[in-house]
């Protein structure tokens, strides 16, 4: 059984002055235990598709399709079974960790409140189980930082902590919202591997965004990119870094620094995504694409592709026979 299942799902945003239309029908799985990457440049949708997957949506947003976390519906839990399913079957980590973290309350005791939120502890198993994430998440002196405030910590460590917290419960599911874009790129690969040491060892499905395909690289089994509030191509990490099948996809490889391009020139994507005030309804990249014609412009292709798990939502993509 899939742990996460998103279909069909359309969030919109509608003020007095502006209305955006964030996401447009994605249908997303995930495995218990698998990476999956949500690629797309900015505002394509991917923190509103994460936010949605713990109702973390402002309550005007207009939500509509079907969203099933651990064979729950998302949609129609209560504030209680809410609390519940946050931090115990699914957690969510950020950019800027200090977003998940208490200024006024040392990491010990921010990770010691979750977890008896969550288990029946006594205190005392509580701190030891803090005592023991930090030691899990690679903090050093890890019992003297339980009394740290999180100013007192490096912009690393600190992402370390909000990991730990999150983690307090151990949930199924881990989200990420781009994570480790603030941190140098040295810390940046040590916070990437240890996600991918924690997800091996915990056994977690992890929903990952990104914008970076070389993250992708590193951590991914799957990856689903994003355009305009819709997945516009899906399947193994793999695939995708050898030969991408929907333009925009290209595009992203091409526009790349990775090792596997050295030598050949980097290229930009002309143009700018589109405004999202109205839902596409054609093909949302046709405008930018050297390829376009007719058929693009005529409705929104389906997805297809040579085979099952390997499919991009344009007419061009050769199908199976
Ligand atoms: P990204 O792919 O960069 O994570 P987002 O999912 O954050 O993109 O945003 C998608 C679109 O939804 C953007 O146009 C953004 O401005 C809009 N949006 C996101 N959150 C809100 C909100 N709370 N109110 C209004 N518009 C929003
Ligand atoms: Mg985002």
């Amino acid at each position: 059984m899939s742990l996460v299942s998103l279909r069909d799902l359309h969030v919109t945003f509608r003020t007095r002055d502006r209305t955006v239309h964030a996401v447009n029908g994605v249908d997303l799985d995930l495995a218990p235990g698998e990476t999956l990457c949500i690629l797309g440049e900015s505002g394509s949708g991917k923190s509103v598709t994460l936010r949605a997957l713990m109702k973390l949506l402002p309550r005007f947003a207009e939500v509509r399709g079907g969203i099933q976390v651990a064979g729950q519906d998302v949609a129609r839990m209560s504030e209680s079974q809410l609390t519940d399913f946050r931090g115990r079957d699914v957690a969510m980590i950020f950019q800027e960790p200090m977003t998940a973290l208490d200024p006024v309350f040392t990491i010990g005791r921010q990770i010691s409140e979750t977890v008896q939120r969550h288990e029946r502890l006594s205190r005392t198993a509580a701190e030891a189980r803090a005592l023991e994430l930090l030691e899990l998440v690679q903090i050093p002196s890890a019992k003297r930082r339980l009394a740290a405030y999180p100013h007192e910590l490096s912009g690393g460590l600190r992402q370390r902590a909000m990991i730990a917290v999150a983690l307090a419960c151990k949930p199924r599911l881990l989200l990420a919202d781009e994570p480790t874009t603030a941190l140098d790129a040295t810390v940046q690969i040590q916070v990437l591997l240890l996600l991918r040491d924690l997800q091996r060892q915990l056994g977690m499905g992890v929903i990952f965004v990104t914008h970076d395909l070389g993250v992708a690289g590193e951590i991914a089994d799957r990856v689903a990119v994003m355009y305009a509030g819709k997945v516009v191509e899906e399947g193994p990490v793999a695939g995708l870094m050898r030969g991408p099948l929907h333009p925009y996809a290209q595009g992203l490889l091409g526009a790349t620094v990775h090792p596997s391009m050295r030598g050949k020139r980097l290229t930009t994507i002309p143009g700018a995504p589109p405004a999202l005030d109205v839902a596409p309804a054609a093909c949302a990249f046709a405008p930018r694409c050297e390829h376009a014609h007719d058929a693009c412009l005529r409705g929104v292709p389906a997805m297809r592709g040579p085979e099952p798990a390997r499919q991009a939502r344009c007419v061009l993509v050769p199908e199976a026979a």
